[in-house]
């Protein structure tokens, strides 16, 4: 057997292809859909406040209906949402789509450098943003050009006064409600959801700098209906279903993040979980979020199952009521689960496994499981193809250990304007994931390592291409590579290999000056980008960066180098 396809007894139903996010998710009654008018579908962390099917609805259409009588917001435009979790994030999204407008989400903790970068490649015309990340995008927006007046306020209670002159997401529902309808709702012909864009979320793919990903309206909508089929969401005689009404499931992961947005916040409103969101992660505030909502669903990235595990409020906390837990967006050892499986005594635990470029989920641990195989980034789920392929360019058979490259419903599209990467990592429907598995008889996937140059610090990609051509811009520095090194919590961490200009060489031979070069070179990171890209790694100096014959960089022996030292391979 040379291509892996999942081994879930559940057939993948249909799935539309002539449906938007928000028809699919607010109007349509999927045959696998449960029923979810009369649940709350949001809750506020804080407050408490519920938000059910009906206000989301209406909301939805006001919102929409303001951004296109106020900016004419229309098909193919691109709106930025710059904010952590937030009640009004699904209705930002949906409001958006029903315009047959794309969003593109982006991370509220990147520096306005950051935010130009991204809202220059998509060319966004509007900008929601939470009020404690307005400084960065006012900055940012002048900078990339888009106009003050383009600039829209997700509501903060702690900040409730919005500053004059700026638009807010509640001002704008109740105009948008309080008009009639300017807007013509985006509808598809057949087929057509397959190549209208929904989401550019940015991803490094197998190489070189962050870059947009197409992620169509199809795709979500597939994914969402796969893992439905995968955890018997739609027929609950091929197995059980650990998804029930009334369960509450912790919406902590970023929405702008592809697991967030489409296994946190889309699949799970899909199977009708309450969600809890946690707009900004603090261990202590989080396990009272959990205790208070009495969640029952955790979905999770290592780092916060690493706290579970050894942090010292988890004693004697009572989390029986947790039934379901799920980590995913870099590797969990198997040590950790033997230990968070102690503290969560009543839940099932595995992982999921997926990434930006397949519209996330390509693998999760089956319902009938109560522990995930230890190391297994789960089995694949109905509507993936998958194949393994050796160094050799040869398929490789269950056990044998390759590259993975899948195929499904849910593929993004591709990188646009980028036509070198796209032909790189998307080949006839197939995606190169960039990531070293192993697959075995049933369908079980394990991730072993990357191939690919990314790496991840508490789940969020690290791109070295980014870091290093960053570095060279620093007057000290001739040349650069970025590696990772393990760490317990984070996952990995950068680490610079910098050769040295010749101005400066002679001032790394005192061992104070060189660490004060050390110091200027990692806060020309720490100034300029997001804190997971920090060099918290650190900074080494050495005379040259070993490259091939061809001037790439050898980075697997600098990694080794980094790793080896640290006694961490
Ligand atoms: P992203 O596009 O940010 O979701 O990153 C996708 C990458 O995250 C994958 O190619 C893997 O390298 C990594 N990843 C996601 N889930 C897992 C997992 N369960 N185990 C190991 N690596 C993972």
């Amino acid at each position: 057997m040379t291509e892996f396809t999942s081994t879930s007894r559940a057939p993948l139903p249909e799935i539309p292809d002539d449906l938007s996010i928000p028809q699919f998710m607010l109007d349509y009654k999927h045959p696998c859909m449960p029923c979810r008018e009369n649940v709350t579908w949001l809750t506020e962390d804080h407050s408490g406040r519920s938000i059910g099917f009906q206000e989301i609805k209406s909301r939805t259409h006001g919102l929409a209906n303001a951004m296109s009588i106020k900016w004419n917001i229309r098909e193919n435009d691109v709106v930025c949402i710059f904010s952590p979790n937030h009640t009004d994030y699904p209705i930002c999204v949906w409001a958006t789509h029903t315009l047959g407008a794309i969003i593109t989400p982006a991370n509220p903790g990147y520096t306005a450098d950051e935010l130009v970068h991204q809202l220059r490649t998509t060319k966004a015309a509007l900008i929601f943003v939470h009020s404690d990340a307005l400084g960065t995008v006012l900055t940012a927006a002048k900078r990339a050009r888009v106009p003050e007046d383009r600039i829209v306020l997700l509501h903060n209670p702690q900040k409730p006064i919005v500053p004059h002159g700026v638009e807010n997401v509640r001002d704008l529902v109740t105009f948008g409600l309080d008009r009639d309808t300017k807007y013509m709702e985006k509808r598809f012909k057949k087929g057509e959801s397959k190549r209208h864009l929904a989401f550019l979320s940015f991803s490094s793919g197998t190489t070189g700098k962050p870059k947009a990903v197409s992620i169509p309206h199809h795709s979500v909508i597939a994914n969402i209906i796969q893992i439905a089929a995968h955890y018997n969401v739609a027929s609950k005689t091929s197995g059980p279903c650990p998804f029930s009404p009334g369960d509450v499931a912790t919406a902590v992961l970023p929405f702008f993040h592809i697991y967030g947005l489409v296994v946190n916040m889309h699949f799970m409103l899909f199977a009708g979980l309450n969600l809890v969101v946690v707009p900004k992660f603090s261990f202590t505030d989080f396990l009272g979020s959990i205790v208070r909502h009495r969640i029952t669903h955790l979905l999770l990235v290592p780092p916060q199952i690493v706290l579970m595990c050894k942090h010292p409020a988890m004693k004697g906390v009572d989390l029986s009521h947790i039934k379901w837990t799920v980590c995913g967006a870099a590797p969990l050892s198997g040590e950790l689960v033997k230990q968070v499986i102690k503290v969560l005594p009543n839940a099932s635990i595995g992982q999921g496994y997926g990434l930006t470029e397949t519209c996330t989920s390509i693998a999760m641990y089956p319902p009938e499981q109560r522990i995930g195989t230890i190391g297994s980034a789960g089995t694949l789920i109905p509507g993936v193809r998958a194949r393994v392929v050796k160094a050799d360019g040869s398929l490789g058979k269950a056990g044998e250990v390759g590259e993975l490259v899948v195929t499904g419903p849910s593929m993004s599209l591709g990188y646009p304007d980028n036509a070198q990467a796209t032909k790189e990592t998307f080949i006839d429907g197939w995606v190169r994931t960039g990531d070293e598995v192993m697959i075995n008889e049933n369908s079980e996937v394990f991730v072993l390592d990357r191939v690919k140059e990314i790496f991840k610090v508490r789940g969020y990609q690290v791109a070295p291409a980014e870091l290093e051509g960053h570095l060279l811009m620093h007057p000290y520095v001739a040349d650069a590579c970025v590696v990772s090194i393990l760490d317990e919590y984070s996952g990995e961490l950068p680490l610079a290999y910098v050769v040295l200009d010749k101005s400066v060489e002679e001032h790394a031979k005192d061992h104070k000056s060189a660490a004060r070069l050390r110091n200027e070179i990692a806060k020309h990171v720490s100034d300029t980008k997001v804190q997971y890209k920090w060099l918290a790694g650190g900074v080494e100096f050495i005379d040259a960066i070993p490259k091939n014959p061809s001037g790439k960089i050898l980075r697997r022996v600098l990694r080794d180098k980094a790793r080896a030292a640290r006694g961490n391979v």
